[in-house]
């Protein structure tokens, strides 16, 4: 998971709005419920998540379906059907297991509003809450991104992004020509950035290399 910020919203929403709110509450039917998954509002929401679930930073597409969610269930508040922030992307498996989950006093860690990135922590492809704050325990175990069994397909997929990128630190630290060096240097930064698939899984790894770990020799024979 990583911080989101809200782009400002599209026209669509701003002029409509009020009008779609309005017939929603006098006739709740599905046809007035879904018109927040317009085209346009939709193309807002993916650019601000890059394409990926908010939560698991999974690319949403044909092999992970996902679509436009309510942060706060709309069975609790369907004043906030249309409601700009209460709008994200979300993977089908995420907002399954999220569901109707809402409570006040302890709400599901927000990445527009909360500081995800320092409120959890990552260990290989699981994510865990930082002792003792329980807005976030509740956050990784209902979308259960803390155990393997939780979400396989989801930690089979992520295990395979960790293994490239110790390969691409191994290619970094063999490489003596200090261009290429810079060149895969540049990869892995690209895969620590927002855009790509689990990134906040790979920062976290790439932060906790020891210090000078792209300079270190792989071993004396290799150095000519
Ligand atoms: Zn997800």
């Amino acid at each position: 998971m990583r911080n989101l910020t809200k782009p400002s919203f599209p026209e669509v929403l701003a002029d409509n709005r009020d009008i779609w709110l309005d017939d929603y509450l006098r006739n709740p039917s599905e046809h007035n419920r879904i018109k927040y998954r317009h085209p346009t509002i939709k193309k807002t929401l993916m650019e601000e998540t890059n394409g990926k679930c908010a939560y698991c930073e999974s690319k949403v597409g044909h092999n992970c379906p996902g679509d436009i969610e309510h942060k706060i269930p709309v069975d609790d508040r369907p004043d906030l059907l249309f409601n700009w922030d209460n709008l994200i992307i979300s993977c089908t498996e995420c907002n399954r297991r999220k569901g109707t989950y809402y409570d006040e006093s302890c709400m599901f860690l927000d990445p527009n509003k909360d500081d995800v990135e320092s409120r959890l922590q990552h260990i290989g492809p699981l994510v865990f809450n930082k002792p003792g704050d329980v807005r976030a325990e509740v956050t990784v175990r209902l979308l259960e991104i803390d155990r393997p069994d939780g979400r396989p397909y989801l930690m089979g997929r992520k295990y395979e992004k960790l293994e490239n990128t110790r390969g691409l630190v191994k290619s970094i630290v063999r490489e003596n020509n200090v261009i290429l060096k810079a060149f895969l240097i540049q990869e892995l930064e690209v895969q620590c950035s927002t855009t790509e698939e689990y990134s906040a899984m790979v920062k976290a790894y790439v932060d906790g290399l020891p210090p000078g770990w792209a300079n270190q020799t792989a071993s004396p024979m290799g150095a000519t």
